[in-house]
């Protein structure tokens, strides 16, 4: 589901995407194709909020354990042609 937004500032139109951290049929701003999204995992926000913590309280062993768990990391999304960034999915702070 997409969502214009008109920005009164610099007078131009911005499309909110909401995304999903599964493959999606989105539109390719740069080479202009319909494609399902590659997507690709990334430490986002939430890695770091749990590995800081983890580390400081516990072994620091343990604050790699969200680098490796796929359900907190952020998901970009990107076009399989051109490899162009289309969207990221943000586990939190959206
Ligand atoms: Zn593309």
């Amino acid at each position: 589901m997409a969502q214009t937004e008109a920005n009164p500032q610099s007078g131009t139109t911005v499309m909110a995407i909401e995304t999903s951290p599964y493959p999606m049929n989105m539109m390719c701003t740069h080479c202009g194709t319909q494609v399902v999204t590659h997507t690709v995992p990334t430490p986002g926000v939430l890695v770091w909020s749990l590995s800081v913590p983890l580390c400081y309280f516990w072994f620091c062993c343990c604050c790699l354990i969200p680098w490796f768990v796929y359900e907190c990391h952020d998901i970009e999304h990107r076009c399989p042609q051109c490899r162009t960034h289309l969207a990221t999915y943000r586990r939190c702070c959206r």
